[in-house]
């Protein structure tokens, strides 16, 4: 049994797929204009230890994950210019070039992070034809309409439950107290599907292809109403994002594909809770961001990253720090040499004594997810004096089918930037023949936590 926090319901409820042994999930990818942040990595670990955990208990899985390659302008309020038009000016590229090679930065962290690649993988620009087909739907049904501006609009007053997910109150909104309403829509949450270019200070867009309404693009929200409904049916059971995605962009959503249906779109809502950094969400707008690169030039694993995340609920919010960082790192080094040397036990293994483990693992992290939970319990295994060294290690890999943190891989440390410059800077000394300064720089590397092992290929640097 596997419970789950609803967003929809604001509750903890037992999981039931649609179809019996199959769940279907849609991610909502990355915008791929620019790199994808820790922040942003937060959401897709944590959506991979769901579909993880759902495979472990026999569910086959079917995720789709989204690119969005045109229509996220650069206010989540169809305001400014479209994210990826305006990188490639700035890169002097096309937005194809840009999106490519984003994406496959994107993937490459993904891979690094251990993240199960989804089964479907999909483009915003090459599904423009399944949009376009929804719009006509949802105007023929009275829920959109052409502002004056050419642009079509969604028309949020007509969807009697808009606003349901966020629990967003409309009556506040509709006296206009906060939101000022756009001359051009009817509704101040009314939100675009289509942007005509004619209407649209931004010309020459590259990005264009013809509609009922005018050469133009569209909105961000219903890429993923066209292509989770594409890929996975008109009512499917689990939506995952960031929490950012409720008052809007996941608020939309609901709006657009119930709208076109009438049906039920998602039945479960999860979100994931930011990873903060200086007190804020990590975002390019905000307080700065970290790439997984940045982590790697100053000696962190993405698998350090990956315990990071874990040692934190996906409901709450995770606060990054060098610190916190350090700390997970340890942990995470500690744990693989506890279970480098049980590996090399060779005791006979009693099943009785681990089929118990299993199920209280599975327990754990069937109860909403709970890593934290699940990696101190691993802790307590290894600690465990019931457990011969050879059932301790069959249990971690065990666990580690859910925890994705290649227990069992040799990895190769990454060595600090400070520590290969003093590494280079002996080798000068060495090949001068200058030895006491070359003796000097080995011991400062040792208290730093490292050692250089002179081998037959040149020198090595190991941790100590
Ligand atoms: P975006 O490319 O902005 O659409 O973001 C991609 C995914 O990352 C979305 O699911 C966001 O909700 C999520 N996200 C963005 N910033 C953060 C953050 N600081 N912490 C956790 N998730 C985030
Ligand atoms: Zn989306």
């Amino acid at each position: 049994m596997i419970k789950i926090y609803n967003t929809l319901s604001r509750k903890k409820e037992i999981f039931k797929p649609i179809k019996s042994g199959e769940v279907k999930i849609y991610t909502c990818g990355p915008t791929v204009y620019y790199y994808a942040h820790i922040g942003n990595f937060r959401a897709y670990v944590f959506a991979d230890i769901l579909r993880r955990t759902l495979e472990m208990n026999d569910y086959d899985v079917k995720q789709v994950i989204n690119l969005t390659d045109v229509g996220h302008l650069t206010s989540d309020q169809d305001e400014g210019e479209d994210k990826i038009e305006k990188e490639a000016k700035k890169e002097n590229k096309t937005p194809k070039q840009i999106a490519d090679f984003y994406t496959n930065a994107f993937f490459e962290d993904f891979k690094k992070l251990n993240i199960e690649k989804p089964e479907v993988v999909c483009k915003a620009t090459e599904h423009v034809k399944e949009m376009i087909e929804l719009i006509k739907n949802l105007e023929k049904k009275d829920y959109a309409y052409v502002g004056e501006n050419g642009n079509v609009y969604f028309d949020t007053s007509k969807f009697k439950k808009y606003g349901e997910l966020a629990r967003l109150d409309l009556k506040e909104l509709k006296a206009g107290a906060r939101i000022k309403v756009d001359k051009k829509k009817k509704n101040p949450r009314d939100f675009v599907l289509w942007f005509v270019e004619k209407g649209s200070k931004y010309k020459e867009h590259i990005l264009k292809w013809k509609s009922p309404w005018g050469e133009g693009w569209p909105g961000w929200h219903i890429e993923c109403s066209a292509m989770s409904m594409k890929y996975l049916g008109e009512t499917f059971d689990i939506h995952t994002g960031g929490e950012d995605h409720i008052p809007v962009h996941h608020t939309n959503e609901i709006a657009q594909s119930e709208g076109a249906t009438g049906k039920k779109f998602v039945n479960y809502w999860l979100h994931t809770s930011f990873l903060q950094f200086n007190s804020e969400k990590m975002s390019k707008s905000k307080g700065g961001i970290l790439r997984l690169e940045d982590l790697e030039k100053e000696g962190y694993s993405p698998m350090d990253l990956r315990y990071f995340y874990l040692s934190g609920h996906y409901r709450k919010p995770l606060n990054f720090t060098f610190t916190n960082l350090k700390n997970s790192k340890n942990s995470y080094e500690r744990l693989k040499n506890i279970i480098s040397a049980l590996k090399k036990s060779g005791e006979k293994i009693n099943n009785k004594n681990i089929d118990g483990a299993k199920k209280q693992f599975l327990e754990i992290i069937n109860d909403d997810l709970n890593s934290p939970k699940a990696l101190s319990f691993l802790w307590d295994i290894l600690r465990e004096e019931k457990l011969n060294d050879s059932e301790k290690y069959k249990l971690a890999l065990e666990f580690d089918k859910i925890l994705g943190l290649k227990l069992d891989e040799e990895e190769k440390i990454n060595i600090p930037k400070e520590i290969k410059k003093l590494s280079n800077e002996r080798e000068t000394a060495r090949k001068k023949k200058d030895f006491v300064t070359a003796d000097k720089i080995r011991e400062k590397i040792n208290k730093l936590g490292y050692v250089l092992e002179d081998t037959g290929k040149g020198v090595e640097v190991k941790k100590r």
